[in-house]
């Protein structure tokens, strides 16, 4: 699945549950960061045409850090950095693994390839996960997922005054929601729904209008 898809599934997942600042950033970046293997794509297309070309995107992405072996750095990396220990350990592996199994269900390549993610990796190349329903990178579901899950992050910063964009700039989440305010009002309480309950209203209305006539 796109990264973005993936980073709003871990805010989301993090604003689940009563995090500070800090864990919620760890938690966000853990749904993310598997997909830094996938960097090697830059140094493929610049060494394309030269007399040593290199292949670090078709032989790591999805194979060096989406596996097992990275998912227990991620907690481990999660039960040193973290304020409250136990619940951002916890929802850092559920994100791997969200990471993992929307990557299975959602990544097929326009060429029709399926990336296998070996999941046992470094430990035993054995496992070669791959789903053969899996859907093309831009298929709607995914386009569905990202702007329900986008829906969610722009309610919540709006209600909770803070976003996503805080990850990278506290200023520049403050005027993010202060826009948001300002087109929309000031919120008359703190929290009212959890995220769970957003997701549905918004899966649901994203259905109706699916199934509308036209
Ligand atoms: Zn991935």
């Amino acid at each position: 699945m796109h990264p973005f898809t993936h980073l709003l599934t871990g805010w989301a997942v993090a604003e689940s549950a009563d995090l500070g600042p800090k864990d919620r950033i760890l938690v966000t970046l853990a749904a993310v960061i598997p997909d830094i293997d996938g960097l090697g794509v830059i140094a493929e297309i610049a060494t394309k045409n030269s007399s040593t070309p290199v292949y670090w995107w078709s032989e790591y992405h999805h194979v060096l850090c989406h596996n097992v072996g990275f998912g227990l750095l991620l907690a481990v990396g999660a039960a040193l950095l973290a304020v409250r220990r136990t619940i951002t350990l916890l929802l850092v592996v559920l994100v791997f693994h969200l990471h993992i199994f929307a990557d299975l269900i959602g990544s097929k390549g326009q060429d029709g390839y399926q990336w296998p993610i070996s999941y046992l990796l470094p430990f035993s190349s054995l496992w070669q996960l791959r789903w053969v329903g899996q859907w093309v990178l831009n298929a709607w579901p995914n386009i569905m997922l990202t702007v329900v899950l986008l829906g969610v992050t722009l309610y919540l910063a709006w209600k909770r005054g803070y976003s996503p964009v805080g990850i990278v700039s506290v200023r520049a989440d403050s005027a993010f929601v202060a826009t948001l305010r300002r087109r929309f009002g000031e919120p008359r309480r703190p929290t009212d729904h959890t995220v769970l309950q957003l997701t549905i209203y918004l899966v649901t209305a994203s259905a109706c209008a699916r199934s509308a006539p036209s």
